[in-house]
């Protein structure tokens, strides 16, 4: 076809579709690079598997490879393959009629749909999503079946150029003319950041050149340049030429500079990416180190991750993937995992969470499932049934994994317990067959650093409250009490994350006659001695007088007790289900103002076997007696949450003054 110019029309009814796709992948403009080089990949694997059955004879000395080569000088980026490529009659087809048609289905699908999704590639538009950054494109192909090179070029509109190519190997070689607007992306650094983030586990080696740092030189021999490190492309350059007139007057062509060899001399580019990455590899074959170093390059995080499940599935689809529990401080740092989703080794997006269930996303990992529908939208992926498989999948492998961790290798589990309960408490919340899987390997550390499940727990102290789960959640704040429940062989269990008040809750609904009660929460009748009815009565209605004038807190519950430790003058209790209103309040900063709401629920309880308490009741008419009741009403507030600032300072000029009326 050497003389043949072929000139066509694009088989498309749509007008021209480039700037609805410019207009829609505006967000992702950089997967042109995804698209072509996967392309390239996939025609250099149709090559090897053409030879392996015997249709193709590979050169001895075949190396495939992908190169894209960039050059700011001439504003553009070339993609090269030495796959398969493609005839005359193939790119009419591939890329004339059925790339437009899919970009027709495209259009007639998503026409209404305002937010670009990641499925150009998976319309058969991939090709086209070049001309998101481009000009003019070129393709300059010759296949494997033997027939004159092509090249073809198009503007951007729906006409399109098709020639003889002088390209002489097998393969294929896709040039970008950059718009203005996308010179950034022949900027070696802008290119290699795309390569990472697309390419970096495609299954064939992927080379970046930047043609501008090429020197130029004569010819030379590849064995006159004595650096390994550096690689020789010769090429001809075109004779130089003048048009005269001759003496007859009639016009010729003189030739200036003759035609000759030339050759740049590169840096030998070092490959981008890993072709064999280790979730494609049999757990078998894997050491923990290579876990490691995986985590690490992938992610970033210099911490090692805690532990890992290696995803290998076949039947009833396919799916491979690794992923790993990081060590997280939800107190400390948000935590904020990422899952990133590849499709045969080609990445697609990070956190879709169709597909990974939103409480993995804790986790960081790579889920690589080539039978992935994405050839539709998100809100369609929601509904698929395949999808919810998928996640469902995952779920259960991660249960699977804890739970015989729980099982078999106990003391690991606990080791990690503190850094993965926040997201195996907030898995069981999101997910009730997780729940189920999870329930008996949930722990809870007691006062003594034990850890136990929930039915141990339960079991422990079924003698001194059954059904109830004493819990501190801080062990400075609420010493006083945590020494009371010691004092009588009592158990509490810590539960000093965020996530434990709803995560109780959760279980309390699980388990009917379960109860969790903070240690503060109500007097357990252990640590009382046992008194007569109306026994009290006189005593605690003259102490409730007293101590409410003194505070001047007229609604304050005040109850008298004689608790067996009788060094305890007074301790303030606040029923379980105020506290955990106001909890739930300050979580939702509607708690500005909790003085509102100040001591629903809250009780003074004053010992009736302490000197103090004793002293204030039969000198109830004493200079002193207010300075005691606001001292130790302090004291109990103090046992059991924070001050606010104007109490504290009241209190610390309080309790500065009983030292002065002591040193006197
Ligand atoms: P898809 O890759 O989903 O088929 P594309 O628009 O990316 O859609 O490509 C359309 C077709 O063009 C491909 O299926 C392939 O047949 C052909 N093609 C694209 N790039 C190449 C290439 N580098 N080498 C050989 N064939 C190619
Ligand atoms: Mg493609």
């Amino acid at each position: 076809m050497a003389d043949t110019k072929e000139h066509g029309n694009l088989s498309i009814n749509s007008q021209n579709i480039f700037p609805i796709i410019k207009k829609w992948m505006y967000s992702d403009h950089d997967i042109f690079i995804r698209e072509l080089v996967s392309n390239a990949c996939d025609a250099i694997t149709k090559l090897k598997k053409l030879s392996l059955i015997g249709e193709y004879e590979e050169p001895d000395d075949v190396d495939y490879k992908v190169e894209v080569r960039i050059s700011s000088k001439n504003k553009t980026i070339k993609i090269i393959d030495n796959g398969l490529g493609m005839t005359k009659d193939e790119v009419d087809e591939y890329i004339n009629q059925i790339a437009f048609s899919g970009a027709s289905d495209f259009l007639e699908k998503y026409k209404d749909k305002a937010d670009s999704e990641q499925i150009i590639g998976h319309f058969g538009l991939g090709f086209y999503s070049a001309f998101m950054v481009s000009d003019t494109v070129e393709i300059d192909t010759k296949s494997f079946k033997g027939q004159d090179a092509v090249h073809w070029s198009c503007d951007g509109g729906t006409e399109y150029d098709m020639t003889a190519s002088d390209r002489e190997a097998i393969g294929t070689e896709i040039t970008l003319n950059l718009n203005e607007d996308c010179l950034e992306f022949a900027n070696e650094y802008k290119i290699r950041d795309i390569l990472d983030k697309y390419c970096s586990f495609m299954p064939i080696p992927i080379y970046l050149v930047d043609e501008d740092k090429g020197q130029l030189t004569e010819d030379v021999a590849e064995e006159d340049v004595l650096e390994t490190d550096k690689l020789i492309r010769t090429f001809v350059k075109d004779a130089v030429t003048r048009e005269e007139k001759d003496e007859n007057g009639e016009p010729k062509t003189v030739e200036v500079e003759p035609a000759k060899k030339m050759a740049t001399i590169e840096k030998r580019p070092v490959m981008l990416n890993d072709i064999h990455p280790l979730w494609t590899k049999h757990p078998n074959e894997c050491s923990d180190e290579d876990y490691k170093e995986f985590y690490t390059k992938v992610f970033h995080d210099y911490k090692e991750p805690l532990f890992w499940i290696h995803l290998n599935m076949d039947y009833p689809f396919n799916l491979k993937g690794i992923l790993y529990f990081p060590k997280i401080n939800i107190e400390y740092e948000s935590a904020e995992g990422v899952i990133k989703l590849y499709n045969n080794q080609v990445f697609v997006a990070d956190n879709i969470k169709e597909v990974i269930p939103e409480f993995l996303m804790l986790l960081k990992g790579v889920i690589d499932c080539p039978d992935l529908p994405l050839n539709v939208s998100r809100s369609a992926l929601q509904n698929d049934g395949f999808v919810k498989k998928i996640s469902d999948y995952i779920t259960k492998k991660v249960a699977d994994k804890l739970s015989g961790m729980y099982k078999t290798d106990k003391e690991n589990y606990e080791k990690y317990w503190n850094d993965i309960n926040p997201f195996i408490k907030y898995g069981c919340m999101k997910d009730d067959k997780f729940y189920d899987k999870m329930k008996d390997a949930i722990l809870y550390k007691n006062l003594e650093g034990k850890y136990l499940n929930l039915s141990e727990c339960l079991e422990e102290n079924k003698e001194k409250h059954e059904n109830t789960v004493f819990y501190a959640t801080d062990e400075t704040e609420q010493s006083q009490y945590i020494n009371l429940f010691k004092e009588e062989g009592l158990d509490a269990v810590i539960l000093n994350n965020r996530i434990d008040q709803p995560f109780i809750s959760h279980v309390e609904s699980k388990n009917e006659n379960v109860k969790f009660a903070r240690i503060d929460t109500d007097l357990s009748d252990t640590f009382k001695e046992e008194v007569k009815e109306d026994e009290l009565k006189e005593l605690a209605e003259k102490l409730s007088e007293t101590f409410k004038k003194a505070l001047s807190k007229d609604n304050l519950n005040i109850k008298v007790e004689k608790l067996k430790n009788d060094q305890i003058p007074a301790i303030i209790t606040l029923s379980e289900q105020s506290r955990r209103m106001q909890d739930m309040m300050k979580m939702y900063s509607m708690g500005q103002d909790l003085a509102m709401f100040g001591g629903e629920g809250e009780t003074l309880v004053l010992n009736a076997n302490n000197e103090l308490v004793q002293y204030i009741e039969k000198n109830s008419d004493a200079e002193n007696v207010s300075l005691f009741c606001e001292q130790l009403y302090d004291l109990a507030l103090l046992g059991h949450a924070p001050l606010k600032p104007e109490e504290m300072t009241k209190f610390i000029a309080r309790s500065n003054k009983i030292m002065q009326m002591l040193a006197k």
